[in-house]
């Protein structure tokens, strides 16, 4: 890590405070919501892709720990919102552990003041390029027990790192890393070959250097030899929605999706 990577730099946009803005946070500068207000005024509708995939993200929590998993590791975890992964678990297993990690000095700052009385959660400011670094990390160790079955969380971050950057690489390492019986989340933008799709990854890669939709077999090819469960990989927006009777204001399932929603994808594979 650089000297100054513990520094929150406002003069640059960062990927975690326009994602904050998208869901309407308030952890995010000037410097953010221009980028924002770039998609939510130039691609209408594109806001979706956050909105539906946090939810999604809450309903794999709430299905990895009704199905007794009580170890998260939440790589790209981003800043605190509604629902948080520590949160929704504990709601069904107060015993539940979850680490949060980000590179983003932003989720540091403000994941330590959500959690100064939770022992159980943590936040540590790492790159999930770093996957050996991240094993061994202390902080890590000392809350998740990985004899044990872990879930693993890679919710809207793998699309942040560039083919040369081993997406798959990190995937395996850490399916490598936990024991059977334990799960994989992934959520990740997904290609429509369309206008929509080139745009929006236009944006994101003159903006941040990084942003990629991938194809549905890339994203199924970075689960590797994990077994996918059913319903398999689908739009986050309807992903794992009849599990979800109890959440009210969501589109209905079986309406049309629009075309942004059906630019992210989610899943969870389970280690055998
Ligand atoms: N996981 C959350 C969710 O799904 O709601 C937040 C997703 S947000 C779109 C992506 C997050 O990944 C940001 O907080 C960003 O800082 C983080 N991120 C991007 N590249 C990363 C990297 N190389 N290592 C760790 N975190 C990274």
């Amino acid at each position: 890590m650089s000297d100054n990577a513990n520094v929150i730099d406002q003069s640059k946009p960062s990927i975690a405070r326009v994602y904050d803005y998208m869901l309407g946070g308030k952890d995010n500068y000037e410097v953010d919501r221009a980028v924002g207000d770039h998609f939510k005024l130039n691609l209408p509708g594109s806001v979706a892709i956050a909105t539906t995939n946090r939810e999604a993200l809450v309903r794999a929590v709430r299905e990895l720990a009704a199905a007794g998993l009580t170890q998260f590791l939440d790589f790209g975890s981003g800043l605190p919102t509604a629902n948080n992964v520590h949160q929704v678990a504990q709601k069904i297993n107060p015993d539940s552990r979850v680490v949060y990690i980000d590179n983003d000095p932003i989720v540091l700052a403000h994941g330590r003041a959500l959690l100064a009385t939770d022992e159980r959660t943590t936040v540590v400011q790492a790159d999930v390029r770093d996957s050996a670094d991240i094993r061994v990390n202390p902080e890590v160790t000392a809350l998740i027990d990985f004899d044990q079955p872990v879930a693993v969380i890679f919710s809207a971050l793998l699309h942040h790192l560039n083919d040369d950057e081993d997406p798959h690489g990190i995937v395996r390492y850490w399916s490598e890393q936990i024991p059977a019986g334990s799960s994989v989340f992934i959520s990740h933008f997904r290609s429509g070959h369309n206008d929509e799709t080139i745009q929006a990854e236009s944006t994101l890669q003159s903006t941040f250097g990084r942003g990629r939709w991938r194809t549905e077999e890339e994203i199924i090819a970075l689960f590797g030899d994990l077994r996918i469960q059913e319903p398999g990989v689908l739009p986050a927006a309807i992903w794992n929605r009849d599990k979800a009777e109890d959440e009210v204001g969501l589109r209905a399932v079986d309406s049309k999706l629009t075309v942004w929603e059906e630019l992210i994808v989610a899943a969870i594979a389970e280690k055998r």
